[in-house]
């Protein structure tokens, strides 16, 4: 009774090898705003609609 069971670290292997750690998918976020409704909102892709309005007619500031 009371067998306490000892948590197991898990061993963190830090092996010394090059990073190859890549960041080419970085989220591009550019500022818009909506002609129709003047909302302003972060879009992203070749085509952002307006959260608000769903309109596409949208500009890039
Ligand atoms: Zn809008």
């Amino acid at each position: 009774m009371g067998h306490l069971i000892m948590d197991e670290v898990s061993q963190m292997c830090t092996v010394g090898g090059p990073m190859d750690v890549e960041y080419s998918e970085r989220v591009k976020g550019k500022d818009y705003r909506c002609r129709s409704c003047g909302e302003r909102f972060k879009g992203v892709g070749k085509k952002p609609v307006c959260p608000s309005c769903q309109s596409d007619d949208v500009y890039e500031e």
